[in-house]
C-alpha cells in the first residue's frame, strides 16, 4: 500500500433521490434458493428433500476457516439442491425450498440481553447467529472482534456512499432503535470505549432523528461526513474520523468498523433470536422501468426483483450485482439475493468508444489506494506478472473511480480485474 495517496475522494452523482423517497415494496417468492457457499468454504446441508423447514431452520453450516451456519428464510418443503450461477460469476449449490407463504418462524437460537452477557459470550453468540458484514462483503463480523485488541473506537458506518444504493438507509428509518441497540453490542464486543455512526451531511432530514436516538448515550457520536466517494470504504473513512492511516487493518490504528445494516441484524438477533433471513435491496438505474428498494427473503431471484420493479426498460440492459463501482457486471438474473446483498443496479446498456490513454494521471490522482491503475491496465494486457505485483495490483479495491474518472473512457477497473484473476490463477 502506498502512502503517496491521491485526494482519495470525489464527489459522485448518487441518484438517490430515485429510491430514497419511495415506500419499500414487499416481494414473497414462491420458492428461494439460499446459496451453500461462503468465500470458497462450501456448507454441510442439515436438511434433505422432503424436509418441512420454517423462517429461522437451520439449514447447513460452512466449517472452515470460520464458522457461517444458513438458515431457511421461508417456511415451507425442502425441494433439493441446484446449481445456479452465483453473483460471483461461477455456478454453485442452492438449496431450493417451496415456500408456504405462511413465514411460520422459529428462533435457532435463543435472544440475549447483551448487558448482562461477557464480551465473550457475545462474539460467540454473533457467531452462532449468523451475523455477516451487510455492506456487499459478507465477511464474518464475529471474526473482527475475536481477534481485535486494543480497540479505541468503533465506527458504525453509514455513510452508503456508492452511488443509486438507498437500502442502509431505509434499513436504518425503519430500525433506529435497533441500531441503537446493535451499536451499543459491538461497542461492548469491541472493548472501545466510544463508537461514531458516521452519515452523509446530506442526510440533513435523518441526522436529526439519529442525534435524537443516540442521545442517552455520550460515548457514542453521530457524525456528519463529506459526500463523497468512496467516503464508506473503510479505509477512507477512518482517515475521516482519525487522521490516522494504516497498512492492512483498521485495528492497527485502534478501529473497527461494521455497517449500518450489520448492527442492525445483530441486534434482531439479540432481541428476537432472528437471524438475517430477509433483506432490503435496492433495484435502481436507468435500465429499470419502476427503480424501488424491495423486501425479499434472502434466496429471491434478481429476476424476481426485475420483474416487481416493472421490468426491464430496455432490450439491452447491463446488470450489476451490487452499486455501479463496485458491483459484478453479470449476464443473467438467475442468481439470488445473499444475506449480504444490498442492491441491483440496471443501466440501458449504450456501448461507450473507448479511446487511446491521454496519459492525463486522473486515474492515479484520484485512486484512493494510491495506485497507478493505468500502468497496472497496461501491464495486465501483456501478462507482465512481475510488473503487476512491483505495481502492487492486488490492493486495489475495485472502487471503480479510475473508470469514472477516465476521460477516454477506458473501464481502467475491469482490467485491474482481469488482471486479479489472471495472478489468482497463474498462483494456483
Ligand atoms: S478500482 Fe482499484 S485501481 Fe481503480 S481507483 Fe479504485 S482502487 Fe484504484
Ligand atoms: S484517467 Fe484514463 S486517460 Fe487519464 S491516465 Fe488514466 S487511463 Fe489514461
Amino acid at each position: 500500500m502506498s502512502f503517496i495517496i491521491g485526494p482519495m475522494r470525489k464527489h459522485v452523482d448518487g441518484h438517490k433521490e430515485l429510491t430514497s423517497h419511495t415506500d419499500v415494496v414487499n416481494l414473497s417468492p414462491n420458492t428461494v434458493a439460499i446459496p451453500l457457499v461462503s468465500g470458497a468454504m462450501t456448507a454441510d446441508l442439515l436438511v434433505k428433500e422432503g424436509d418441512k423447514v420454517k423462517v429461522g431452520t437451520k439449514i447447513a453450516q460452512c466449517n472452515g476457516n470460520f464458522t457461517i451456519p444458513m438458515f431457511s428464510s421461508v417456511s415451507g418443503t425442502v425441494k433439493g439442491v441446484q446449481q445456479i450461477m452465483h453473483s460471483w460469476l461461477k455456478p454453485v449449490d442452492h438449496l431450493v425450498i417451496e415456500n408456504d407463504q405462511q413465514y411460520t418462524f422459529e428462533a435457532p437460537f435463543a435472544p440475549v440481553d447483551f448487558e448482562k452477557a461477557s464480551r465473550e459470550e457475545l462474539i460467540e453468540f454473533t457467531m452462532n447467529a449468523g451475523i455477516v458484514g451487510c455492506g456487499g462483503a459478507g465477511f464474518p463480523t464475529y471474526v473482527k472482534y475475536k481477534f481485535a485488541k486494543d480497540i479505541q473506537l468503533l465506527i458504525i458506518n453509514a455513510v452508503e456512499c456508492e452511488p443509486y444504493i438507498t437500502a442502509d438507509y431505509k434499513e436504518m428509518k425503519a430500525h433506529v432503535a435497533e441500531l441503537v441497540l446493535g451499536t451499543r453490542a459491538l461497542l461492548k464486543m469491541s472493548g472501545a470505549q466510544v463508537a461514531k455512526v458516521a452519515i452523509k451531511a446530506t442526510k440533513k432530514d435523518f441526522i436529526p432523528t439519529l442525534q435524537e436516538a443516540f442521545k442517552p448515550y455520550s460515548n457514542i457520536e453521530v457524525v456528519a461526513v463529506p459526500d463523497v466517494y468512496p467516503m464508506g470504504w473503510e479505509r477512507t473513512l477512518v482517515y475521516e474520523l482519525t487522521k490516522k492511516r494504516y497498512e492492512k487493518l483498521p485495528s492497527e490504528v485502534g478501529c473497527i468498523v461494521n455497517n449500518a445494516t450489520t448492527a442492525i441484524s445483530l441486534a434482531q438477533a439479540l432481541k428476537e433470536g432472528k437471524p438475517i433471513v430477509e433483506k432490503i435491496i435496492t433495484v435502481s438505474g436507468d435500465g429499470i422501468k419502476t427503480p424501488s428498494n424491495v423486501k425479499v427473503p434472502v434466496g429471491t431471484t434478481a429476476h424476481e426483483l426485475v420483474q416487481t420493479c416493472g421490468g426491464y426498460a430496455a432490450e439491452d440492459v447491463l446488470l450489476i450485482a451490487g452499486g455501479p463501482m463496485m458491483g459484478k457486471t453479470i449476464t443473467s438474473d438467475a442468481f439470488v439475493i445473499a444475506p449480504y446483498s444490498n442492491a441491483l443496479t440496471v443501466f440501458v446498456n449504450k456501448p461507450v468508444e473507448a479511446i487511446a490513454c491521454l496519459r492525463c494521471g486522473k486515474c492515479s490522482d484520484h485512486c484512493p489506494a494510491g495506485l497507478q491503475p493505468v500502468r497496472i491496465n497496461n501491464a495486465a494486457k501483456v501478462n507482465n506478472t512481475a510488473l503487476l505485483e512491483k505495481l502492487n495490483y492486488d490492493a486495489c479495491i475495485e472502487c471503480g473511480m479510475c473508470s469514472y474518472i477516465c476521460p477516454s473512457k477506458i473501464d481502467v477497473t475491469e482490467g485491474i480485474r482481469r488482471a486479479k484473476r489472471y495472478m489468482a490463477l497463474k498462483k494456483k
